[in-house]
This record gives C-alpha cells, structure tokens and sequence, in this order.
C-alpha cells in the first residue's frame, strides 16, 4: 500500500488505549494514543468527572483494590 507523496489530510479516527475515539484532521487515516483529553484527567488528577470516577472504580473492583 502506497502512500501520496504529498500528504493529504485526512478526517482521522483516533484510538486511545481508554476506549475513547475521536476525529480529528491529520496526515495520517488511524491514529492510536495512549491518553487523550477524555482520560487525562485520570492520569493528572485535576478534574474528577462522574466519568471518570466510574472508571476508576470499575478498575479497582477488577483488580480488588480499595479506592481511597
Ligand atoms: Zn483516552
């Protein structure tokens, strides 16, 4: 598979390793991430969605451990 010499951009779809996609415009067709601007937050500590919250709490009953 070839690729343009020039790049376009593309409407790309954006995976993160939280579940999360998301569009945005890139060189590339597929992205994959590690943290976007949803879970972030998880890993800053800043804010605290409901969201996010849920989440945390799923992971911690997944693997038995108290949040606190
Ligand atoms: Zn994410």
């Amino acid at each position: 598979m070839k690729e343009g010499i020039h790049p376009e951009y593309y409407q790309a779809t954006v995976t993160c390793n939280c579940g999360n996609t998301f569009v945005t415009g890139s060189t590339r067709k597929e992205i994959h991430v590690e943290v976007c601007s949803k879970c972030h937050s998880f890993y800053t500590g800043q804010q605290k969605s409901n969201a996010t919250k849920g989440r945390i709490d799923q992971f911690n009953k997944k693997y038995g451990m108290q949040s606190k």
